[in-house]
């Protein structure tokens, strides 16, 4: 696939002409990180998102505020960018039909579309050649009763809009399968196998116009009551075999949706010794994002070009380089549990240790599970970092990890 080459800066002669400008669908955190690394690179940017104040609105050029589908919306965008990405996979994909129609758009209309959908999902990692959790697709009543007991203890997840750990229920039994069913209200689902993690990890790649793939060191990521609590990026974090096979996977996932842009692919480490483990293997895809990725925020301050110019540079057209890492990294997430009765956490207190990076996302309203800003830790070594990050942690109240 040949794609554009668009250049930061203004054109024309003599400057005169408009800046190049790069577009995104979606204000949130992951829309205001990829607008603050395209102006880093000299891009004017503009965002549409609904919500009048949003994170990236706040620091875009300009901001249109219309629904995703608004016609007008949509013109204006075009009207303004030269090519235009997204920030979340729920943007609805006929809105990307027309503006991919126009304008070079990635992730594409039909990579969202799958992945936005356990069930289109689920469909394209088996075409992959990777392991998935044992499932079955649940649309009717008839498919409900035809579940094998293989599959439960299981989690029955929505096949759309779910995040963050909303929208998917444990069954135990069948009984409790019908209820939760009932409880999703019916809606197609996929229930999965309840499966022994002994871990959980991520891999982001990005991959260009021209089919070229870089990534970065899977991460480890602990996840509290469904929402990504802690991410550890270093040398390491896991069994190097194990590594290996999850960037394969995730090049492989890619390479088979013909995606463009960043892809972050989620995994399952399956318990040692499991029956489990031994039938699927060690690791077991969990599920994709067209986009850049929580687990991914590390590679700001410890790489030294971070998953959000990935996502700049895939857009663009421009080269991909390989990332280095440069720093070991702990990040932590920074929900709004944290600010209790409303006060603000001591941020002075987690500045004075060594490697503390703060990121908030310029969200005025805190509330539990509200993702407000994420901070990393960066050091010589895994062991500074995770120290000076439990300090952190402590500190905020987060609990140990
Ligand atoms: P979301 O889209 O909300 O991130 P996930 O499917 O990733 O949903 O599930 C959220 C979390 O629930 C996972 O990170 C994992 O901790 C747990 N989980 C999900 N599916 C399974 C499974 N089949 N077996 C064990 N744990 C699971
Ligand atoms: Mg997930």
């Amino acid at each position: 696939m040949t794609g554009p080459m668009l250049l930061p800066g203004a054109t024309g002669l003599n400057g005169s002409g408009q800046p190049t400008t790069l577009g995104v669908m979606g204000g949130g955190q992951l829309g205001r990180m990829f607008v603050q690394a395209a102006q880093a690179m000299g891009y004017f940017t503009v965002v549409l998102d609904p919500d009048v104040i949003s994170p990236a609105g706040l620091v875009s050029h300009y901001h249109i505020k219309t629904d995703y589908l608004d016609q007008q919306g949509l013109t204006q965008l075009l009207q303004r960018c030269a090519a235009v990405t997204t920030e979340f996979e729920n943007v609805p994909a006929p809105a990307l039909v027309t503006l991919g129609a126009a304008r070079p758009t990635a992730p594409s209309a039909d990579a969202v579309a799958i992945a936005q959908d356990r069930i289109k999902e689920k469909a394209h990692l088996a075409r992959s050649g990777v392991p998935v959790a044992p499932y079955a697709v649940i649309e009717t009543a008839a498919q409900l009763t035809a579940v094998e007991d293989a599959l439960l203890p299981g989690i029955l997840k929505t096949a759309r809009l779910g995040y963050d750990g909303k929208g998917q229920v444990r069954c135990n039994s069948r009984a409790e399968l019908t209820s939760a069913w009932d409880a999703l209200k019916q809606v197609p689902c996929v229930l999965e196998q309840m499966l022994p993690l002994a871990a959980e990890c991520s891999v982001i790649v990005a991959r260009g116009w021209d089919g070229s793939v870089v990534h970065f060191a899977p991460q480890l990521n602990v996840h509290r009551d469904g929402i990504l609590a802690v991410t550890e990026a270093y040398a390491g974090n896991m069994p190097p075999a194990l590594a290996d096979q999850a960037v394969a996977a995730a090049r492989a996932i890619a390479e088979e949706l013909n995606y463009v842009g960043v892809l972050c692919v989620e995994f399952f480490v399956l318990q040692e010794g499991s029956p489990e483990r031994a039938a699927l293997g060690g690791l077991v895809v969990n599920e994709m994002a067209p986009r850049p990725h929580n687990s991914g925020h590390y590679t700001l301050d410890a790489c030294d070009v971070s998953q959000f110019d990935l996502q700049v540079r895939t857009l663009a057209g421009l080269p991909l380089t390989q990332p280095r890492q440069h720093s070991a990294a702990v990040m932590l997430n920074l929900l709004g549990d944290l600010w209790v009765d409303g006060a603000t956490p001591r941020w002075d207190r987690v500045l004075a240790l060594p490697g503390v990076h703060l990121h908030l996302y310029g969200k005025l309203t805190a509330s539990k599970g509200r993702k407000m800003g994420h901070l990393t830790v960066t050091a010589a070594t895994p062991e500074q970092a995770r120290s000076a990050a439990l300090e952190a942690a402590s500190v905020l109240g987060i609990a140990p990890f």
